[in-house]
């Protein structure tokens, strides 16, 4: 097509794209896929896709094939923190968001690890997901056919956002499929291991902060493994912080690892709290001689 251009005089080539240019492709690209990005290059003259990987380093999320590890969680940090991608912001606190996302449930080969991901994370431990031959394609088939294995139905996303008034987008570190038998103990377990990664990769806590709090939807194993992971600690009352607060009567002292609390979005407190007044309800209009509180108190009507 372009010898044809060139022949009849409409072609031009491009290399000096402005960074605007660059940045357009990159959103494109990055909110819109490929098909938007080609039809941008038709109308708008914008470069194609692999003219940005040439000019910038796009960070890259690793998927985690199974239970998410040190090295995953590591490598996600380097890549999304590391000095070519944000510039160094003063330090500060920092809350590990996490929620679930719904996934198509097939394999996906990825090239850089060599290895098939897209199986829940409860039964691929030590699954050998290692691409070396149809032999690996077909051990992992006969896995799926038998039951031993499942596709991840939902992935689980850990994503860090900054305690500050600007710079506060949420950045992802972990994103892992599950077929949801995990408990939460499980869940407390990588979960623990993510806040271990911050703290020990040079981009995670020293270059940018502590995390604070771990917040969650009100989803059962998820709010378990909230408890677990942040509750499994007192603060000690001859520390500066547990001087302050043992003075406080009546205060919850019990944190997690470097003094992590837990938080929720509050819409889910809400939800909960209604779902709970709803369910007294529904036990009292069935039962008219007991009375309910949306606390759930109840106590007989006939006292
Ligand atoms: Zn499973």
């Amino acid at each position: 097509m372009h010898v044809e251009q060139a022949i009849n005089g409409f072609y031009t080539a491009r290399s000096n794209y402005s960074k605007r240019e660059l940045d357009v492709t990159f959103l494109a690209k990055s909110l819109g896929g490929p098909k938007l990005l080609y039809a941008l290059c038709c109308s708008h003259g914008l470069p194609a896709y692999r003219t940005i990987t040439t000019h910038r380093t796009v960070p890259r999320l690793t998927p985690s094939g199974s239970v998410p590890t040190a090295d995953e969680i590591s490598s996600n940090i380097a890549s999304f923190f590391c000095q070519e991608q944000r510039p160094q912001l003063p330090r500060c606190g920092h809350l590990l968001l996490i929620d679930g996302v719904a996934v198509d449930e097939r394999g996906c080969y990825v090239r850089e690890t060599n290895e098939v991901v897209g199986f829940c994370r409860e039964h691929s431990v030590g699954v050998d997901r290692l691409v070396i031959g149809m032999a690996t394609v077909e051990y992992l088939a006969d896995l799926i056919y038998e039951g031993d294995l499942h596709f991840g139905s939902e992935a689980s996303v850990v994503a860090i956002a900054a305690h500050r008034e600007d710079n506060y987008q949420a950045i992802p570190l972990v994103v892992s499929t599950k077929c949801g038998t995990g408990t939460g103990e499980d869940c407390a377990s990588w979960l623990g291991t993510v806040i271990t990664a911050w703290q020990s990769n040079e981009y995670g806590e020293k270059y940018n902060g502590p995390i604070w709090s771990v917040a969650s939807d009100g989803e059962a194993s998820l709010r378990n493994s909230r408890f677990r992971l942040c509750m499994d600690r007192e603060v000690k009352k001859s520390s500066s912080l547990g001087l302050k607060l043992s003075r406080l009567s009546g205060m919850n002292l019990h944190t997690g690892p470097g003094d992590v609390t837990m938080t929720t979005d509050y819409k889910h407190t809400f939800k909960h709290t209604c779902a709970r007044w709803v369910s007294g309800l529904d036990w009292c209009l069935q039962s008219p001689s007991t009375v309910s509180l949306s606390c759930g108190v109840a106590w007989d009507a006939g006292e």
